[in-house]
């Protein structure tokens, strides 16, 4: 505490060094003081001993008369710290004794002294706090006698020593407060400055203001560090000015790289990483709580094709269309996020129930299959969504994605705009699906394919063409249905290669097919929406027809919606060609999945070939009813010709003819069967 400041240790070194000095002068004065004292007093009684002792001589010479000595001794009764005294003969025989004020007790030991006294030679000496004077009576050849007086020296130095500390302390006492109350105003003067740099310091500190400016006047070492400190805060702020605008530059750079990083830069959504990351942490967070979280998987339908017929302006503003309006739909705290291209993720907040599930999938798709308005054009798309739940995927964040990958995969195969729940089972049939796409090469190497035709009859059940099917009968996977391995070649890349051989099979069987009918009869080929975007697809059927001499009046290629839907501009082009070589298209499925009828006019149609499920409830639903006549009849404005097809029974053929449809396929005329059959028939 003393010696922690400056100040405070100067101020106690002063203090100590004061107290010090003054004790050590008053010490000296008080040594000083007891010599001066000793030395008149023992003048004095050297005096006083003198005289009595040559008063003495006279008496001494006779016969002493005991009066006169008590006489002579009566002189010393005036002086207060006189002990006693003796006159003794020449043979130290005391011959008269005096007892003074200063003798407090008797001690006979000081009586005996004069033994030991008798060696000491005269004259005057301290002994034992005692001053003795010791004179010879008469000459010192001759001695007559002795006298000697013994006084008290310490009680009267005692007072004296009291005396003088009782005049000389009070004034010591103040001259010392004086002077520390000088000593402490000059350094509190001398300090003062140094207080104020101190203060202005911690307000500097607390303010981190160093444009502040320090003004003290003091002494030159003062004024200088003043000076000196002004020049040190003002370098300080120019720095701190400097650091604060790079600091500025640097976070602002460092959002903008934050923002690139996990944000997408056309929707400004959350990107990939960073709804993985999300995805990972919130993942983590429901296992440890034992709590489901779902995840929407999205893939827009037919963008591809907006991009390619409108550009991809407009592309990028029905996307940025598309996430306002899935917004609008999500509830808060639903997390969406653009993973690239048409894909979106959506985190879902709050594990909803299946019926809430089921009304958020429904408003998402409805929302995203209402027209986009966009600079004057009218744009249709799509959504096919998969939804996965983390308890499936057993949290797993890989699992959990490729689930909901795999879910919007199945929506687009049942049809497009619609989204499918994953149940684990889809696993089972997964592995299927590698296995039936891994198969395909070598099948068409084995020639485990085969063709099945199918016949189409007019109103008068007059055979007028055939539908060729694709069969399968594998070695290992047994007889596979083309409604499953279509779609699997299609997801897998392989269409192509089964397209081909299809179209060269039917080629090679065409003459065949023919000769079983004496009318004119089209064959049928399906082509997988895949196939229409492969314009190269063209040159191959034109090269294969010239090979067999195709006559492309037999033939007929059944397109879906689906093709036109992902890329309208391209399908068109494919189409057209086709129908420039002299081959006729028929518009398959139709009514089943996604259908617009808009467009229908914008295509080279031949034929218009009704869905199953309609022909299926014919009579049983009053709506399927209607809508199959509106499409008859529509048909018939746009000079379509019609083909209702999966009939199987004659009341749905008499409904059918009876509102004018042209041609009737299915199982109650008969059964697609393999040429071998229909020769043997
Ligand atoms: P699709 O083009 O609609 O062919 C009609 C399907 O309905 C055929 O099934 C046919 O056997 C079936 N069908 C016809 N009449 C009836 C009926 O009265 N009742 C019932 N229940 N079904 C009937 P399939 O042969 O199993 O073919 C399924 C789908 O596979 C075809 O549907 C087509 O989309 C595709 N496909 C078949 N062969 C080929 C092919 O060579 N190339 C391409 N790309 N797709 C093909
Ligand atoms: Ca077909
Ligand atoms: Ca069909």
């Amino acid at each position: 505490m003393l010696f922690n400041t400056i100040k405070n240790t100067t101020s106690s070194i002063s203090v100590i060094a004061i107290c010090f000095v003054s004790l050590a002068i008053l010490y000296f004065s008080i040594q000083e003081h007891e010599k001066l004292y000793f030395e008149s007093v023992k003048g004095d009684l050297d005096a006083l001993s003198e005289n009595m002792s040559s008063d003495l001589v006279p008496m001494l010479a006779v016969q002493p008369d005991e009066f006169e000595l008590a006489t002579i001794l009566l002189r010393l009764d005036p002086y207060d710290n006189v002990k006693y005294a003796f006159i003794y003969d020449d043979k130290w025989h005391p011959l008269q004794s005096y007892h003074g004020k200063a003798l407090t007790q008797v001690k006979s030991k000081s009586y005996a002294q004069y033994e030991g006294v008798k060696t000491k030679l005269p004259g005057v000496y301290v002994d034992n706090d005692e001053l003795v004077a010791l004179k010879l009576v008469g000459d010192e050849l001759f001695p007559l006698g002795y006298l000697r007086i013994v006084l008290d020296s310490s009680g009267p130095l005692n007072k004296s020593k009291q005396s003088l500390l009782k005049q000389v302390l009070p004034i010591t006492l103040v001259l010392l407060i004086v002077v520390f109350a000088f000593l402490l105003w000059v350094q509190a003067r001398l300090f003062f400055p140094l207080s104020r740099l101190s203060r202005i310091a911690q307000k500097i500190q607390k303010t981190h203001d160093y444009s502040l400016k320090i003004n003290i006047k003091g002494k030159q070492e003062v004024t200088s560090l003043s000076t000196d400190l002004n020049f040190m805060m003002e370098t300080i702020n120019q720095e701190t000015q400097k650091n604060k605008k790079y600091t500025n530059k640097l976070m602002e750079q460092q959002k903008a790289m934050e923002r690139l990083a996990n944000f997408d830069g056309l929707t400004g959504l959350p990107n990939r990483q960073f709804f993985m990351e999300t995805l990972r942490l919130q993942l983590s967070k429901a296992k440890r709580e034992n709590q489901n979280l779902v995840l929407m998987y999205f893939d827009l339908d037919g963008f591809k094709g907006v991009n390619d017929s409108f550009g991809h302006e407009v592309g990028d503003l029905v996307l940025l269309e598309v996430c306002n309006r899935c917004k609008s739909i999500l509830r808060e705290g639903d997390l969406i996020s653009r993973l690239g291209g048409d894909e979106f993720l959506i985190l879902l907040h709050n594990d909803p129930n299946e019926l809430e599930l089921l009304q958020l999938s429904e408003r998402l798709v409805s929302g995203l299959n209402k027209p986009f308005h966009i600079r004057s054009w009218e744009v249709q798309i799509g959504v096919s969504i998969g939804i996965a739940q983390a308890q499936d995927s057993h949290f797993n964040v890989c699992e959990f994605f490729s689930n909901a990958d795999f879910a919007m995969y199945r929506s687009k195969m049942a049809g497009r705009s619609r989204h499918t729940v994953f149940v684990p089972e889809m696993m089972e049939e997964n592995k299927r699906r590698l296995l039936i796409a891994n198969s395909i090469a070598n099948a068409i190497k084995e020639d485990e394919f085969d063709i099945h035709y199918q016949g189409k009859v007019n109103s008068d059940a007059v055979v007028v063409g055939y539908e060729a099917l694709i069969r399968w009968k594998s070695d290992t996977l047994g007889t596979i249905s083309p409604a499953e391995f279509i779609p699997i070649a299609e997801q897998s890349g392989k269409i192509l290669s089964i397209t081909k051989w299809v179209i060269e099979k039917v080629c090679q069987e065409l003459e065949q097919v023919l000769a079983l009918h004496d009318n004119t009869i089209v064959v049928s080929l399906n082509l997988s929406a895949f196939d229409i975007k492969n314009i190269a697809l063209v040159d191959y059927i034109k090269d294969t027809f010239t090979r067999y001499k195709v006559e492309t009046s037999n033939i007929e290629f059944e397109v879906t919606e689906s093709a036109y839907l992902d890329n309208f501009e391209l399908a068109n082009q494919f189409i057209s060609q086709l129908r420039e070589m002299g081959c006729s298209i028929a518009l398959d499925d139709f009514g089943a999945g996604y259908s617009s009828l808009g467009y229908l006019t914008q295509i080279e149609l031949n034929t218009l070939k009704i869905d199953k499920q309609f022909v299926d409830n014919l009579n049983v639903s009053v709506r399927s009813t209607l809508i199959t006549k509106t499409i008859i009849e529509m048909a018939k404005q746009l000079n379509l010709k019609i083909c209702a097809e999966g009939v199987e029974t004659r009341e749905q053929a008499n409904f059918l003819i009876s509102n004018g449809c042209h041609q009737l396929q299915g199982y109650f005329f008969s059964k697609p069967a393999s040429l071998k059959t229909l020769l043997a028939n």
